[in-house]
């Protein structure tokens, strides 16, 4: 048996008008647009093909949909984009280089990419708690996200885990659903801004714990489902048991922009700074879109709006150069 060389070994090198990096709702339509202008796209899946909607049961917030499981809808958006001409490669990038066109790109399996523009769609992950159970519950009972999830505990009795913005925003907007809202925190008091304290505080249907944590989730296995939580004092250790239907943890989200650090202008978060009414970065050719570059919304909708944005933004760029980039020189901020 001969032996292979090196060169034999390695995948050919590949090239790409637009190169996608992401799956989830971003990437997809980002596909689906730059397929339907005829470019040919690429879309690299990384580590969770379909994105953050496959570790999600029920949605019933995506438009044309009264309710779709998350999996089945990021199938369906897979092989929308494939259906109009999109190659889909099963890679994760694992290094970029923006300081030249066309762009320079490496993945896992050791292609060595070029791509005329490119656009980043690498989502972002909620933070978790780290518990074994947090996970069993996922998606039955524990959620990220109240905007998505708030609607089924209707009359029911939730907690939110966390002490910033997001976790006060969430309790609030919680309280329009559910009975009754408890606020877990580990300190004695918020970081969240002094308006949105105050309305916390005052909610007559929100109950604060202060130096808690959730030591545990609990539930039943059929149907899966949360019953309640442990809480343990912080302080003491003690722990106290908690009714509640559902968990909802907000302790923050984590950009995937590591690849990119040094290379685009990125706010104290890392999330990926873009022009005004643009997915354009402060590199011209490169567009970002979805999570990745929004800490506002984050849903599926506004992510496939981005995604939508940026196939359109890449066709101009390439069909205009350098012209199309003079937008992109204005993102200057953070710089
Ligand atoms: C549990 C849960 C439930 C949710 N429910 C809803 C809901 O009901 N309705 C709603 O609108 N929104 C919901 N959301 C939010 C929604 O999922 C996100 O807003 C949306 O998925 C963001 O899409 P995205 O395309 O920006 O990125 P993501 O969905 O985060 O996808 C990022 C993609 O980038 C890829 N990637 C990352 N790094 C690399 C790399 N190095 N190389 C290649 N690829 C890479 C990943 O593999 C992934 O495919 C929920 C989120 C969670 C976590």
């Amino acid at each position: 048996m001969s032996e292979m060389t090196e060169s034999e070994a390695r995948p050919e090198p590949r090239h790409a008008k637009v190169l996608i990096i992401g799956s989830g709702p971003a990437g997809y339509t980002a596909a689906v647009y730059a397929a339907r202008a005829a470019l040919a796209p690429v879309l690299i899946q990384g580590l969770q093909p379909g994105g953050q909607l496959t570790i999600t049961t029920e949605v019933e917030n995506w438009p044309g949909d009264t309710v779709v499981q998350g999996p089945d809808l990021m199938v369906r958006m897979a092989e929308q984009a494939v259906h109009v001409g999109t190659e889909i490669v099963s890679d994760i990038v694992t290094q970029v280089s923006l300081d030249r066109r066309p762009f320079a790109i490496e993945t896992d399996s050791g292609t060595h990419w070029t791509a005329d523009t490119l656009v980043i769609a690498t989502g972002a992950q909620a933070r978790w708690l780290g518990l074994d159970s947090e996970t069993r519950f996922s998606g039955f009972g524990v959620s990220a996200c109240a905007t998505c999830d708030g609607f089924f505990f209707r009359g029911r009795s939730v907690a939110v885990v966390g002490g910033g913005n997001t976790a006060v925003e969430e309790a609030l907007f919680l309280t329009k659903f559910a009975r009754e809202v408890h606020l877990i925190h580990r300190r004695d008091e918020l970081r969240a801004d002094k308006t949105n304290q105050a309305r916390l505080l005052a909610h007559p249907k929100i109950v604060t714990h202060w130096h808690s944590e959730v030591a545990e989730v609990e539930g039943t296995s059929a149907p899966l489902g949360v019953t309640g939580v442990q809480l343990r004092d912080v302080r003491s250790g003690a722990l106290t048991p908690l009714a509640i239907d559902g968990l909802f943890v907000a302790i923050g989200h984590v950009p995937a922009t590591s690849l990119f650090v040094g290379q685009l202008n990125m706010d104290e978060e890392g999330y990926i700074l873009t022009a005004p009414d643009s997915t354009a970065t402060s590199v011209p050719g490169v567009f970002a879109a979805g999570d990745v570059k929004d800490k506002l919304y984050r849903q599926a909708v506004t992510a496939a709006g981005m995604g939508c944005m940026a196939a359109l933004e890449a066709e101009r760029f390439l069909a205009h150069g350098e012209a199309a980039a003079e937008v992109q020189a204005e993102v200057l901020v953070g710089a």
